[in-house]
C-alpha cells in the first residue's frame, strides 16, 4: 500500500528532469500520474511505459492554455478525477539585462506564471479535501547570486504570491497549496558537470548539487498525509544556497 493509493495525479514537464523523478516517486507512491511535455514525445513515452498502465502523457505547449486546461481534462477522465497537480515545466533563459526583450518577458511569464495559474483554476472544481496544488519555483526566488537571472528570478517569485493567495482562496476546501524551491539540480537545463556548476557548488552550505529525486522527495511529503497541514508556503531544496 502507498500513501497515494487511488489518487491521480498532473505533473507538468514531466518527461526530463524533476518532473519525472516527480512523476515517478509519486507514482511509487501509488498515484495514477498524468505527464505533460512539449517537445519530448520519445521521452515522456518511455516514462510512461515504465510506470505500466498508471500514467498517461499529454502534449501540452505551456503557453498554450487551452491544450493545458485539456491535460486537466485527459487527467479527469483516464483516472475518474484529480487530486495532485504539480506545477513544474520550465525554462531557464538567462543573459544580460539590457538584451532581454519584451517577447522574452512575456514568454517566461507564461510558461511559469500564467501557465500555473490557469492550470490550478482548471484543476480547481476537481480537486477535493485532501487536494494539493505545488509548485516548482528556484531559489532564486529567495537570493540571486550572479547577474543575468533578473527575468528568471521575477517569473519565479511571483509564484510566492500565487502560492499564498491561493492558500488562502482554496484553504476552506481542505486543499493545500504549496511552493518548492530548488536549488542547483543536476539536470539537462543545469548539468552538474557544466560550465558554471563548480561556481553553483561554490554557493552551496553542502558544496554539491541536489538531484531530482531530492526534489521529489519533498513534492512526495507535501502531497500525502504529512503535507495536511502545511499551505501557503516555500521550501527551499538548495543544499543550503540561500543559507
Ligand atoms: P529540464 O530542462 O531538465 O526539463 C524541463 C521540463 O519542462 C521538460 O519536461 C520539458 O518538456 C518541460 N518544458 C519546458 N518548456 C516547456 C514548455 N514551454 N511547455 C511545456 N513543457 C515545457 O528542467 P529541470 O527539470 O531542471 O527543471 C524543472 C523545473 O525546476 C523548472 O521549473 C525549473 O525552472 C526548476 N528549477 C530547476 C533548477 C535546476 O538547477 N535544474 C533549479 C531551480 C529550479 P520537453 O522536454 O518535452 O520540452
Amino acid at each position: 500500500m502507498g500513501q497515494l493509493d487511488g489518487r491521480t495525479a498532473l505533473v507538468t514537464g514531466g518527461s526530463r528532469g524533476i518532473g519525472a523523478a516527480i512523476a515517478t516517486r509519486l507514482a511509487h507512491e501509488g498515484a495514477n500520474v498524468v505527464i505533460t511535455y512539449a517537445r519530448a514525445a520519445d521521452r515522456a513515452r518511455a516514462l510512461v511505459d515504465g510506470l505500466a498502465g498508471k500514467a498517461l502523457a499529454v502534449r501540452a505547449e505551456a503557453t498554450d492554455t487551452a491544450r493545458l486546461r485539456q491535460a486537466v481534462t485527459r487527467a479527469v477522465d483516464a483516472f475518474g478525477g484529480l487530486d495532485i497537480l504539480v506545477n513544474n515545466a520550465g525554462i531557464a533563459p538567462y543573459g544580460p539585462f539590457e538584451d532581454v526583450t519584451e517577447a522574452d518577458i512575456d514568454r517566461i511569464l507564461a510558461v511559469h506564471v500564467r501557465a500555473a495559474f490557469v492550470l490550478a483554476q482548471a484543476a480547481s472544481p476537481h480537486l477535493g479535501e485532501g487536494g494539493r496544488i505545488i509548485t516548482i519555483g528556484s531559489s532564486l526566488a529567495e537570493r540571486v547570486p550572479y547577474p543575468g537571472w533578473a527575468l528568471y528570478a521575477m517569473s519565479k517569485s511571483a509564484l510566492v504570491g500565487l502560492t499564498k493567495g491561493l492558500a488562502r482562496d482554496l484553504g476552506p476546501r481542505g486543499i493545500t497549496v504549496n511552493l518548492v524551491h530548488p536549488g542547483s539540480t543536476d539536470t539537462e537545463m543545469n548539468p552538474a558537470d557544466g560550465p558554471d556548476a563548480d561556481e553553483e557548488r561554490r554557493y552551496t552550505a553542502l558544496n554539491r548539487y541536489c538531484s531530482p529525486e531530492d526534489v521529489a522527495a519533498t513534492v512526495a511529503h507535501l502531497a500525502g498525509e504529512g503535507g495536511r497541514n502545511i499551505t501557503g508556503a516555500s521550501f527551499l531544496v538548495d543544499a543550503g544556497a540561500v543559507a
